[in-house]
């Protein structure tokens, strides 16, 4: 199984959990050729007492992955304060959650952090639909200076109307993001935009024909045991589907 198109995919678990997760989860994914693996550290939870992550500790495990698998790593960069472990730790992708990207003082600081760095950053839409917050977010990354690319993610949006799906997609937002900047890349996180694994290929499936750039999937190896994000998550070998049935990989 290989990519057989130039667009991106980074798949991998919610949140790391333990050594054994992330090492299965990885060679899973590898097997289903995908080439990085995300896997959160530090979990926003929307209410306190709710598993918050494990932390510094599973960076080891993310290099280990690397290391067994040749995949590059991805994690959240929750807070500027956590960017010199990411950067020493030798992380190759860091995403900025949708919460965040909702705080232009937060975005800055993770900016000055990075100021420079070669790292990949990936810019969550925020929570709220508000295109030019995302594009401002976007633009504070890419003033710092980020020697590595920046990427746009469209996660969907809160809003009071619960439709099916647990974030909104709004799909004119990102269509007009690439419209305006034809130079980032957007990419579809369909996990969180449809909060139940059975529909995350539709979504997938929308984004890839609406000519997005890629996909940025959760999947865990023992998904109805994730420690976050249960109900959302395909197994690698559900994930390598959809990617095939997308002609994503072949
Ligand atoms: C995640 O990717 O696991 C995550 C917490 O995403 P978001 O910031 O989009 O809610
Ligand atoms: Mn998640």
């Amino acid at each position: 199984m290989k990519p057989i198109t130039d667009k991106i995919i980074v798949s991998g678990p919610c949140s790391a959990e333990s050594r054994e997760q992330v090492l299965q989860t990885a060679e899973g994914l590898a097997a289903q050729g995908v080439t990085a693996f995300r896997a959160g550290l530090w979990k926003p939870r929307t209410r306190p007492g709710c598993f918050e992550g494990v932390g510094a500790e599973g960076l080891e495990w993310l290099a280990e992955a690397r290391n067994a698998y040749g995949m590059r790593i991805a994690t959240e960069l929750n807070t500027a304060r956590n960017a010199d472990l990411l950067l020493k730790a030798g992380v190759d992708i860091v995403w900025i959650g949708a919460r965040t990207a909702t705080n232009p003082f937060d975005v800055q600081d993770i900016a000055n952090a990075l100021r420079g760095c070669h790292i990949d950053v990936y810019v969550k839409n925020p929570v709220a639909p508000d295109p030019a917050l995302w594009l401002g977010a976007i633009e504070r990354i890419e003033r710092a200076g980020i020697k590595g690319r920046i990427v746009a993610i469209h996660r969907g949006f809160c809003t009071w109307e619960k439709d099916i799906f647990r974030n909104n997609p709004i799909w004119s937002i990102p269509m007009q993001l690439k419209a305006q900047r034809p130079d980032v890349p957007v990419v579809c996180d369909p996990s969180h935009i449809a909060g139940q694994a059975e529909l995350v290929p539709h979504v997938a499936r929308m984004a890839i024909s609406l000519g997005m750039d890629g996909l940025f999937v959760e999947s865990h190896c023992n998904p109805s045991a994730a420690l976050s994000d249960a109900a959302q998550q395909l197994t690698p070998d559900e994930a390598g589907r959809m990617f095939r049935n997308l002609k994503l990989t072949e």
